[in-house]
């Protein structure tokens, strides 16, 4: 024990270490010697060496903070990695948007402006078919606000096929009634009809609520009214069809001809659409409303708007990545629209650089997912670099910590969410996780 503990290096002979400038100027003397102190304490414990104390206390300083993770899952919408990866686009304009901006000011006059307002121009514009539009923080609240304002104390008409469990234990018809709207229930899990919706309607009904089952799908004998009908239902009733959509597609996506999308939605008579910010359409984590321009109003008045109000960086991202879905450099729609070819292409030449290495790996094909909960079922032909399972733990650990696949006994780097560019980071990530 004594003796470990005269082996133990003193605080200050770590702290004159070149290794620990940078970390003293970024955190300061007082953190970084909190750090050092407790690899001394686990070093007396005999949890690490002597000789560990400094990689051990820098270690502790680099695990602050989010690390950033290449996403080689094959899933373009990871909910574990965070979702949507934004535009390089929406990056620039988040640093802006850091600092003091424009944000609630109008410059050429002096005088307070509307809140966000050319990020909700640019949203408007690219969803022509909406009378008005909305942001609040998530989808979750975009139905939040909605079932507040249009049901509160009243109900809300909802198939029983809808009642969707959105992932970590987070349930729609949950989150609805915490509102205090009661739900009314109609048809059966795996039909429903209008007849249902038109039976169900009467004084006590606040709105009609069609929700997109986006993570899973009944097949067989299943049906419910689609946005058409059930808006015929609604208009003769006299109440808002409120429709979530999930996916944030907003215009209709060839690729996924099962997901719906707002434009669509609206055309077909939805009065109001709800969806999120960073799933398909690839940006900031943000619920969007859209839709008839009297119930857009009188969501954006509704007090508890304020508390559900998406905050400057959210407002500069989306903008931004509202830009690069037509102005090119999107993520997500660059990984949804990979050439499966080009994919191989880029697998083969890794595999090969890596077997080059001495590292034995194989060019492989694969199949990638959308994954967020939107689109079960569709898979995307994709090509992987297949390396020995056993690589998967140190790749999670590297600097940039790297996410695999593991499959039949191989670790599987799906390159259809992997840019392009990303390629030599990878294989240089490979050959340090090999040593
Ligand atoms: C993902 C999803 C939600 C929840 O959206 P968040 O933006 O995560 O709050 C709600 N409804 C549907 C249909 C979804 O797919």
């Amino acid at each position: 024990m004594t003796d470990i503990r005269r082996l133990i290096p003193r605080t200050d002979a770590v702290l004159a270490d070149p290794d620990f400038t940078a970390p003293l100027t970024k955190f300061g003397r007082a953190r970084v010697k909190a750090a050092v102190n407790e690899a001394q304490r686990l070093a007396r414990e005999g949890v690490i060496t002597p000789d560990d104390v400094p990689a051990a206390a820098l270690a502790a300083l680099a695990g602050t903070g989010p690390r950033r993770v290449v996403n080689a899952t094959g899933v373009l919408l990871h909910t574990n990695l965070g979702r949507a990866p934004l535009p390089a686009a929406a990056v620039e304009a988040l640093a802006v948007a850091a600092g003091t901006t424009d944000v609630e000011l109008d410059l050429a006059t002096g005088r307070r402006g509307r809140r966000g307002r050319t990020a909700l121009a640019a949203l408007a514009a690219a969803v022509p078919g909406a009378g008005a539009v909305h942001l609040v923080n998530n989808n979750a609240a975009a139905l939040v606000l909605a079932a507040t304002a249009f049901a509160g104390g009243k109900e809300i008409v909802i198939s029983r096929g809808e009642m969707v469990e959105i992932g970590d234990g987070f349930r729609l018809p949950d989150l609805l009634v915490s509102t205090g709207a009661r739900l009314r229930e109609v048809g059966t899990t795996n039909r429903t009809s209008v007849d249902d919706y038109a039976a169900a309607i009467g004084p006590e009904t606040g709105f009609v609520l069609k929700v997109h089952p986006s993570n899973y799908r009944i097949e067989g004998f299943a049906g419910t009214p689609g946005i058409a009908e059930l808006a015929g239902v609604c208009r003769e009733a006299g109440l808002p069809l409120v429709a979530d959509a999930g996916s944030g597609l907003l215009r209709p996506e060839p690729l996924l001809p099962d997901e719906p999308d707002a434009a669509t939605w609206l055309k077909e008579g939805a009065d109001l659409v709800t969806a999120s910010g960073d799933k398909l359409l690839g940006g900031p984590q943000c619920g969007l409303l859209l839709g008839r321009a009297d119930l857009v109003e009188r969501l954006r008045r509704h007090p508890l708007a304020r508390a559900l109000r998406v905050d400057k960086l959210t407002l500069a991202a989306l903008e931004a990545t509202l830009t690069a879905l037509t102005a090119g450099g999107h993520p997500v729609a660059d990984a949804l629209h990979a050439d499966p070819v080009r994919l191989r292409r880029r697998a083969r030449a890794l595999a090969a650089r890596l077997t080059d290495a001495g590292i034995p790996a194989s060019a492989v094909d694969s199949e990638a997912r959308v994954g967020g909960g939107s689109a079960p079922g569709v898979t995307l032909a994709s090509a992987a670099v297949a390396l020995d399972e056993a690589l998967a733990g140190p790749l999670r650990e590297g600097d940039p910590a790297v996410l695999g696949r593991v499959e039949h006994g191989r670790c599987l780097l799906d390159l259809r969410t992997v840019a392009e560019t990303g390629d030599d980071e990878l294989f240089a990530v490979v050959v340090a996780a090999c040593r």
